[in-house]
């Protein structure tokens, strides 16, 4: 496995086709630089022995043993471990640990190519070319990202109805050995810090969109690629340090006439598969959130807690209402996240047949679960916000900048005025305030609420995914029964068990 050192020393050898503001920016720019810290994480942590069940496994292709974001779930353990690892990173690096696109994305291509392959009888090799694929990922521990929502143009429009076809991601030309694909994936995470892009569909596709089933992977520098980023920093520090400086990226990324080799191919045309693919990806992708929400809350119930403290006011009713609806949403989303892992199974639901056996037995975390958990956990994003704003009062929003604190004119009669908890040290007071800003009041914190809340899914698509897949109808004749109607099953529930 790698350290964070080789992970860094890699992307320094990479293409500069990354624009930033106007520029071409190398990927280790110092603007990059609390990104790569934060992703870096997930190789330090991997190499402490304690860590060793959590974050590596070992790899089903190879024997060896491997960085567990690299892993394909074997069983119900390496779902809860995929929970767990997650949790436990987000909570070490303050938020989103930005590695998870390439995990929830290979799981959902492996068994996706299989199935593709099936239907082919034989004629295609996606699946052979994937594992080939996915052993040297493996093997080299290279992080990937997940390329899946398009630009999407008219959103009433199909992907073959637009009047640009560059809406979404198509194969534009198909040659003996490879396709050119063209369009654009937009606020893709972590691509500007990704050795590897995975490229997946992004919406259910029917005959006529066969050319946006398009499924393949290529290193994130590649011909015919440019990625133009946005780069969320915190506000930068030069008296009073955090204890972790996060960072994060998202890159629109424009695939221009871009030859891709059919041995990077994992899908091409089948449409039906492409729709799965999409919808597969999300669900591991919400099933990661069942990890990272549940930190997102820890972090944001320590804040709440310590911001009242702050202001004294820590004994107050309101204040413990509050603290138990964060706990609450934090631990239900969890819960929905283990139970997704318990119920795992080589199956996926598939519109009018149910749950169906689906891949070559890797397991995938039950949808009614993730979809509950990331559905419940998204929403509260603002929400949280708003009682962290309740709690913390007008301080947050303008609370002096370091260098006034610095200042020997200023300095100390700023912190005379700071002092609210008489048993509180009121440098701690000042620094949990300038923290606070930071995630209350800033562009980074504003744009992590967008991503907490539209990352995975808009909380619209996971209601589509409960209410579609759910056994409605069962509960309609229950109640029929108890309510003495016509049509009543006092068994139709436990028929279906
Ligand atoms: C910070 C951040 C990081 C992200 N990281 C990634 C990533 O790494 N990889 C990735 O692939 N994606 C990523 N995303 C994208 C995310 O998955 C999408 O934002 C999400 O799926 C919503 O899609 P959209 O932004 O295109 O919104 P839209 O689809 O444009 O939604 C806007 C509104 O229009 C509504 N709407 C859209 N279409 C219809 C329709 N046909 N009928 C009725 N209503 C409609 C929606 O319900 C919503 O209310 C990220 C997003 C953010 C903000």
């Amino acid at each position: 496995m790698r350290t964070k050192q080789d992970y860094i020393n890699g992307l320094s050898r990479m293409k500069r086709n990354v624009y930033f503001n106007g520029e071409r920016i190398d990927r280790t720019d110092e603007l990059q630089m609390a990104c790569l810290n934060t992703i870096g994480t997930t190789y330090d942590e991997a190499e402490k022995p304690e860590n060793r069940e959590l974050c590596t496994a070992i790899s089903h292709l190879t024997g060896e043993r491997i960085n567990r974001f690299n892993h394909i779930h074997q069983n119900t353990d390496d779902l809860h471990n995929k929970q767990d690892m997650t949790r436990m990173l987000c909570q070490k690096v303050g938020g989103c640990i930005q590695r998870c696109m390439g995990i929830d994305a290979t799981n959902a291509i492996y068994n996706v190519s299989f199935e593709a392959d099936k239907m082919n009888k034989g004629e295609t090799r996606y699946h052979e070319n994937f594992k080939k694929w996915l052993t040297r990922f493996q093997t080299e521990d290279l992080v990937g990202c997940a390329a899946q929502t398009d630009v999407k143009g008219d959103r009433m429009l199909r992907p073959a109805e637009q009047p640009d076809p560059g809406a979404y991601v198509h194969i534009k030309e198909r040659l003996k050995d490879g396709i050119v694909v063209e369009g654009c994936k937009l606020h893709i995470s972590e691509a500007s810090v990704a050795d590897e892009v995975l490229v997946i569909p992004t919406r259910a596709l029917r005959k006529e969109d066969k050319d946006y089933a398009v499924a393949f992977a290529v290193p994130g520098d590649w011909d015919g690629l440019k990625q133009v980023v946005t780069i969320h920093n915190l506000r930068r520090r030069e008296h009073y340090q955090r204890g972790f400086m996060q960072g994060a990226t998202d890159s629109y990324m424009i695939f221009d006439n871009c030859f891709v080799p059919w041995d990077r191919v994992f899908l091409a045309g089948e449409h039906q598969h492409g729709g799965i693919l999409a919808l597969l990806f999300a669900l591991f992708h919400r099933h990661s959130y069942s990890g990272c929400k549940p930190a997102i809350g820890d972090i944001i119930l320590g804040t709440a807690a310590l911001a009242a403290e702050v202001n004294n006011v820590h004994k107050a009713s309101h204040i413990r209402e509050k603290l138990a609806e964060i706990i609450m949403t934090t631990e239900l989303g969890y819960a929905a996240g283990y139970t997704a892992s318990d119920l795992g199974k080589p199956e996926v639901y598939i519109p009018g047949l149910g749950f169906c056996p689906y891949g070559p037995g890797s397991y995938i975390p039950h949808s009614i679960y993730c979809n509950v958990g990331r559905c419940l956990s998204g929403e509260a994003v603002y929400r949280e916000g708003e009682m962290l704003c309740d709690i913390a009062g007008g301080v947050v929003a303008t609370f002096p900048h370091e260098r006034d604190f610095a200042n020997p004119e200023t300095g100390d009669l700023l912190l005379k005025y700071t002092k609210r908890n008489p048993d509180m040290p009121v440098e701690d007071q000042a620094q949990f305030w300038r923290y606070l800003g930071d995630i209350l009041c800033s562009a980074t914190g504003g744009i992590a609420n967008v991503g907490n809340y539209h990352g995975g899914g808009s909380p619209i698509m996971e209601q589509i995914a409960i209410t579609t897949q759910y056994d409605i109808e069962s509960r309609k004749k229950l109640v029929r029964y108890i309510a003495g109607m016509s049509g009543g099953d006092r068994d139709a529930l436990a028929k279906k068990k």
